[in-house]
């Protein structure tokens, strides 16, 4: 809650609404303090006093009333039936909504219909026909514009339950035996609350002038009694002789709405998950850098990244997923990259191409150099030219990566085309090519599926074709066969491996599984808490690790035939890095730390390709 009002308030205008409304309410609320007149008095003999006469704070209206007291009163009562009408509004178009978008099919036609044939109407004239047929009265005015509001909020918070209703949790809700009431309350529910929060207080101030409208006609609150709209009206007659009675009400339905809609547009802001990670900016086309220190020489390699810094700036924190990661590939090699989860493998990755989103992520420091080219420092047309074209990344889940409304033949057609000019006959020839390198069974006919007519294998066959597409000289594969069952990971780097045979292409391969490595792999690096910690030729690593570390994760995967020895699992969790300990990240959960890991900085020891950053390792390394 605390977190909510930080975010709420450092958006200026979000505070600056919350203070004047704050300060309206504070006043109606105070009404029976404070020593005012009767609103509805009449004193013919005082008709218009101008403001600041004795006894009329703000003089009187064309019958001598007091203009304070029915300004406040009048508020009161405005800003009542405005809430309360969106109250209603919310309450019942929100229940549509989750009915209609929950159940679906003819139900969700039905209602539907229903709700799009009030929108057809013209809002205020619904709202005027409304009132017209109950008769005039506050009570009626607010029912009208609650009922004219009831389309939007269904609109909206249907959109919001269709979506969720297809999801797996309310799956697994269903397959726990839960009835729809139970899975309407207590999962759908909690998840849309906040959307209606968010359209509710954007709408607020929509009310209150509508309520407003239908007063000023004449056809809202009834005299004597004051709202805003009603004082506007009578005042109407005498806009030149006595301005200010029109003005004091129409100040303060200016005041109320501004300050609600830039509360409304505040909260609505602070709420969105998206958003409370304090990028409330949008996030930039390539990830900042902001690198401190020398830039390190060019090298002969293909690929070398080269003590590279990626930060996360968070507020005040600051996490160092990449703490001076250096990784080096050449044409037909393959790095494999190691680590548990929240390692900073993907982010290492993800900062060759710029592609770590930016708020919050910065690069301070090092290099990447594709071709000895420098490509942090590169501008981010040079960027983009290269992106796709000379590295290529494949990812875990190529559902989530794959557009669902494009035939597999057209992304790939479109992966081409961004970087050549071929005619759509020669990039859909070319498509097909690509499909039957990659193995893909029936690749004619394959060119014309959507990514969810097919299986969890195939998506990641074309998600490696899409890789392929411009024959880019590196691929970086972030975990791509996790998602997949073990005869098709097996197929996979086959075909991960034949391609860097044939193509000479340079690999890296980012997973956290050992045997995996194994398979593909010439050399490899385990990451720690966004460092190397250890890196050597696969065989060496894999036979005689010196890293504590890697020598249990080794431990880790179980062994085929290999009796049943007992899984050593690491005992605690990877650290959160923005409060690293000093000396050895892994000292906490490493049984042989000693007093000296947890000083100072250990550095990486060892002669390349081999090297460790530990004290004491379990293997000399030469
Ligand atoms: P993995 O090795 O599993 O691929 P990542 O590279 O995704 O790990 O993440 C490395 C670290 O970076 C994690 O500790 C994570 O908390 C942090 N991190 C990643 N993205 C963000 C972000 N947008 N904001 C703050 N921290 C992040
Ligand atoms: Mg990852």
């Amino acid at each position: 809650m605390s977190a909510f009002l930080r975010l709420l308030f450092r958006n200026r205008l979000a505070a600056l609404g919350a203070v004047v409304l704050g300060a309206i309410l504070l006043l109606v609320l105070a009404i029976p303090l404070l020593p005012l007149p009767d609103p509805d008095v009449i004193a013919t003999a005082d008709r218009f006093q101008p403001p600041f006469s004795e006894g009329h704070l703000l003089g009187t209206d064309h019958l001598g009333r007091d203009l304070l007291s029915r300004l406040l009163y009048g508020t009161r009562l405005s800003l009542a039936v405005g809430v309360v009408a969106a109250l209603i509004a919310a309450s019942i178009g929100s229940a549509i909504g989750i009915i209609a978008g929950y159940f679906g099919g003819r139900i969700d036609n039905i209602i539907m219909r229903g709700v799009d044939m009030l929108m057809a109407f013209p809002y205020i004239l619904l709202a005027l026909a409304i009132v017209a047929a109950l008769g005039p009265g506050l009570l009626n005015a607010l029912i009208a514009v609650a009922a004219v509001n009831i389309p939007f909020f269904a609109r909206n918070i249907r959109g919001i339950t269709a979506g969720l209703a297809q999801r797996e949790f309310i799956d697994a809700a269903r397959l726990a035996g839960l009835g729809h009431t139970r899975i309407i309350l207590q999962e759908l529910f909690p998840n849309v609350l906040p959307v209606i929060v968010i359209a509710m207080s954007t709408t607020v101030g929509w009310m209150i002038l509508e309520t407003a409208g239908l007063s000023f006609l004449g056809l809202g609150s009834q005299p004597p009694q004051a709202d805003l709209g009603s004082m506007l009206g009578e005042a109407r007659a005498a806009l030149i002789s006595a301005p200010h009675t029109s003005f004091v009400p129409g100040v303060m339905i200016f005041l109320i709405v501004m300050s609600v809609n830039l509360l409304g547009d505040g909260i609505r802001d602070a709420l969105d998950p998206r958003l409370k990670s304090g990028a409330l900016s949008r996030p930039l086309p390539m990830t900042q850098v902001r690198r401190r220190g020398d830039v390190p020489p060019a090298t002969d390699d293909l690929l070398a990244i080269q003590h590279l810094e990626t930060q996360f700036h968070v507020g005040k924190r600051i996490y160092r997923a990449v703490n001076r990661v250096s990784l080096a590939v050449k044409p037909g090699e393959c790095l494999g990259v190691i680590g548990e989860s929240g390692s900073g493998k993907s982010v290492t990755a993800l900062s060759v191409m710029g592609l770590v989103s930016s708020p919050p992520g910065v690069i301070t420091g090092g290099a990447v150099r594709l071709e000895g080219e420098d490509l942090l420092g590169a501008k981010y047309e040079t960027l983009r030219a290269k992106r796709g074209e000379k590295v290529a990344y494949i990812f875990q889940d190529p559902l989530a990566t794959l557009h669902p409304l494009y035939k597999v033949g057209h992304q790939l057609a479109e992966a081409i085309q961004v970087h050549h000019k071929p005619s759509d006959r020669e990039a859909r020839a070319r498509a097909l090519d690509l499909l039957k390198s990659v193995r893909m069974p029936n690749a004619e006919s394959r060119l014309d599926n959507y990514p969810h007519e097919m299986s969890g294998g195939m998506r990641q066959r074309v998600g490696i074709a899409m890789a392929l597409a411009n024959d880019p000289e590196v691929i970086i594969a972030d975990e791509p066969t996790t998602a997949l069952d073990v005869t098709v990971q097996a197929q996979i780097l086959a075909l991960l491996d034949d391609l860097r045979r044939e193509r000479g292409l340079a690999i890296v391969f980012i997973t956290h599984d050992f045997g995996v490595v194994a398979q593909l792999c010439d050399s490899v690096a385990v990451m720690y808490a966004g460092r190397i910690v250890e890196q050597g030729p696969t065989d060496t690593v894999l036979n005689a690790p010196a890293h504590p570390y890697t020598k249990r994760l080794i431990a880790c995967v179980p062994e085929l035939g290999g009796g049943q020895r007992e899984l050593a699992a690491i005992p605690g969790l990877p650290p959160v890095v923005d409060n690293l300990p000093e000396g050895c990240a892994f000292a906490p959960r490493c049984d042989k730390a000693r007093d000296e890991c947890r000083r100072g900085d250990i550095p990486l020891d060892g002669q390349a390709p081999r090297a460790v950053r530990c004290l004491f390792p379990e293997e000399p390394v030469t």
